[in-house]
């Protein structure tokens, strides 16, 4: 047995130029790359199904194995072929980033743990808030992405709305019923949020959304309204900058000024598109969004990170500490040398934490923001462009005119003299989805808006182009005109 885990100098070597080998070897072969394997479970599950393995393996020979199971089966993110969900595709310099933070493994929780990994999250809260205009007060956390940004703000706002009742010593218990409100649109993190809350979804007000899938504020204010009468305290606004399913941007500065008149909270949830504020010419889209109370961003959207990363802001520092701060002798910092230490610990629910801001410090540095907002703007661009595509063609309907990356649509037979009835139409889109991940050259899935299913396209990729698009739409011909009973 050695007597440590660490490989010599030389042994060490041969293990990182082998991963530098399959890494350069997956960015080679990008362009080619498939959106999806299809495996069955069963079969996956036999690569991995061994006992406990209780000798050392050579290390090289172990990476011949993750090449060829995990690397070049994996799920295309990474190349120009995926469609589905908001799959970014990640970036070389936060991976980078990723293999240093995990050497130094530090552990981003107090500042004496890691102090510049604390300054440099600091940092990259600033900037974040500076991106999107927030308050420059602003205090902010990583966190592991939407969801959680989500359920951070909705905390920091029970608790801070509902200071005077002592709610994480008191619990609840024996409080009115007090309700959320949203469109119809938003994610469900917000449920999950509100159900772990001890909120309850019963106290979710879904707010119908207009034709264009933004939030009717007259129908929030009537409810708003109802609940009072009712006995409810209403209490908190979600706000969406950028639904998940169609990309639409909220009334922000309405939501606002309801949230004000009726002293309400205002969380903003950004995870799909609060960054693209950042870009001059959508900003107007955003107006509001430097009202929020809270706002809750996903790095590995917008920002091209590799999983996980998101980030909630809020107006300053105090609210988190607020929340999350909880007295233990263990983590006593009265003699600490410096009082000026910020402990993350104090300012979000985890203790130990990885440096996640890191990698966007890095990426930021090394590309510029100027290059990464080159990189949303060609995302924009490229669906503007598949809309055109998709309205130019008989083949294809167009449901959706996001002013972001999503475009909903369906496909409607290889012969448009012989139009399909609606029922035909939907049943051989919702069969597209199966048989395109049997396919597997693309990666899409579906939605449904108010009712009717759709194939939604995503497109949040730099790796992408008008080839890809086209690729896109003929891959699409191809496997759905098979579907057709000649
Ligand atoms: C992606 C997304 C979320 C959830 O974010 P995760 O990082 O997947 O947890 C929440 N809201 C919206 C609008 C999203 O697009």
């Amino acid at each position: 047995m050695k007597s440590t885990l660490d490989y010599s100098s030389e042994e060490l070597q041969q293990v990182l130029q082998k991963t530098t080998d399959i890494v350069l070897d997956q960015y080679a072969r990008l362009t080619e790359q498939k959106g999806f394997h299809a495996f069955e479970p069963k079969e996956v599950a036999s690569w991995f199904h061994e006992a406990l393995p209780q000798e050392s393996s050579d290390p090289i020979a172990l990476l011949d194995l993750v090449k060829e199971k995990v690397l070049d089966t994996a799920t295309g993110n990474l190349g120009p072929n995926m469609y589905a969900y908001v799959m970014a595709g990640g970036n070389q310099i936060s991976t980078i980033a990723d293999f240093l933070t995990s050497t130094i493994n530090q552990n981003a929780t107090k500042w004496h743990l890691g102090h510049a990994m604390t300054e440099i999250e600091k940092r990259v809260v600033a900037w974040t808030a500076e991106m999107i205009g927030f308050t420059p007060e602003a205090g902010g956390v990583m966190v592991s992405g939407g969801s959680a940004a989500t359920l951070t703000g909705l905390t920091v706002a029970r608790n801070v709305f509902f200071r005077e009742h002592k709610l994480n010593q008191a619990g609840l218990f024996g409080m009115k019923p007090f309700t959320v409100y949203c469109s119809s649109e938003t994610h469900n993190s917000t449920d999950k949020s509100v159900a772990l809350l001890g909120i309850g979804t019963d106290q979710l007000r879904r707010i119908p959304a207009d034709a264009d899938f933004k939030m009717d504020l007259h129908a929030l204010e009537e409810q708003i309204k109802i609940d009072i009468t009712a006995g409810y305290t209403p209490f908190c606004i979600v706000g969406n900058a950028g639904t998940v399913n169609t990309g639409a941007i909220d009334d922000l500065r309405g939501l606002a000024k309801i949230a004000e008149h009726y002293k309400m909270w205002f969380h903003v949830d950004g995870a799909y598109g609060g960054l693209i504020a950042s870009l001059d010419e959508m900003k107007h889209l955003y107006e509001g969004i430097e009202l929020a109370d809270s706002v809750a961003l996903d790095f590995h959207k917008w920002l091209y990170q590799p999983f996980e990363i998101g980030c909630t802001l809020v107006r300053n520092w105090g609210l988190l500490r607020e929340s999350y701060f909880k007295q233990a002798d263990y983590l006593d910092t009265s003699l600490e040398a410096s009082n000026q230490r910020l402990e993350f610990n104090e300012h979000y629910f985890q203790l130990s934490r990885n440096a996640k801001a890191f990698k966007v410090w890095m990426s930021l540095k090394a590309y510029g923001f100027k290059q990464i907002q080159a990189m949303m703007r060609k995302d924009l661009d490229l669906t503007r462009y598949l809309e055109k595509q998709i309205q130019a063609s008989a083949d294809f309907e167009l449901l959706t005119q996001s002013d972001l990356a999503i475009a909903c649509f369906r496909y409607l037979g290889p012969d448009p003299s012989r139009a399909l009835d609606e029922g035909a139409i939907a049943e051989l889109n919702q069969a597209l989805i199966p048989a395109l991940e049997a396919d597997g050259r693309v990666f899409i899935t579906g939605t449904r808006l108010k009712g009717k299913f759709v194939i939604r396209a995503c497109i949040i990729n730099h790796r992408k182009s008008e080839a890809s698009i086209d690729y896109l739409l003929d891959v699409i011909r191809d496997v759905g005109s098979k579907l057709i009973p000649v």
